[in-house]
């Protein structure tokens, strides 16, 4: 949140008007950080510690959600230890602090969710939410019959068993193949891991679902607000 006026802080947060906050400064019953304030100039924001009458108040951060095509070339982490673009670089037009819900790998493009609500991030990341998400990937090689049983019936990947997955052939042209991947799960590099253990390696890869929220026609490094029921159907 960018710096606020401090009666307009008071009144958003809903404790009286904004003409009633104004009185409540000048009468010295207002302190920020500790020091009382009666001067009506002093500029706020969500760092500090604002008291009324010896009580904090607090204003609530609108809560948001976002879709966003992420491109490949973007970590989806809010910081980079070796300084490359991160996915928050795309957003940089919302007011509000924002984190990815997930990761999508640095060269993996497509669907990422970023919110600043910690309920929704935990729904859908816990495993045991089981949340759906959809990706297509070009891979070398063509998947056989096999392949889409060892997919549903779960593949030993590192130290763990993946739940049951789908495997959808889209196209092929002898070499290489166009598959669409559904999984419930969220492990490291997964998808990845799941192709080159039927030795099939992706060469692109991209997530066009999660859930009830589809990527539809959003441009790469775009991203648009989640509707209502695309909010709800996670809760
Ligand atoms: N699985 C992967 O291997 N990579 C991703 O980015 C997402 C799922």
């Amino acid at each position: 949140m960018e710096e606020i006026r401090l009666q307009k802080y008071i009144a958003e947060c809903g404790v009286a008007s904004r003409r009633k906050s104004e009185e409540l400064i000048s009468q010295g019953r207002v302190r920020v950080n500790g020091e009382t304030v009666t001067q009506m100039g002093r500029k706020v924001s969500l760092n500090d510690v604002i008291e009324v009458d010896g009580k904090q108040v607090k204003m609530e951060e609108r809560k948001v959600y976002i879709a966003l095509n992420k491109p490949v070339g973007y970590i989806s982490s809010a910081r980079d230890q070796f300084g490359r673009k991160t996915v928050l670089d795309l957003v940089k037009d919302i007011k509000e602090r924002v984190f990815p819900v997930g990761r999508l790998d640095y060269d993996t493009s497509g669907l990422l969710l970023l919110s600043n609500d910690g309920d929704f991030t935990y729904k859908l990341t816990h495993p045991k939410h089981e949340i759906k998400k959809v990706y297509e990937a070009d891979l070398m090689g063509i998947p056989s019959k096999d392949d889409i049983i060892r997919f549903e019936q779960g593949l030993w990947i590192d130290d763990y068993l993946t739940s049951p997955a789908n495997l959808q052939l889209l196209e092929s042209n002898g070499k290489t193949s166009k598959v669409k991947i559904t999984i419930h799960e969220g492990k490291n590099r997964q998808v990845r891991k799941m192709c080159d253990k039927i030795g099939c390696p992706v060469i692109k890869l991209k997530r066009i679902s999660i859930g009830e929220v589809s990527l539809g026609k959003l441009n790469e490094g775009s991203w648009r607000s989640l509707t209502d029921s695309e909010i709800n159907s996670f809760f």
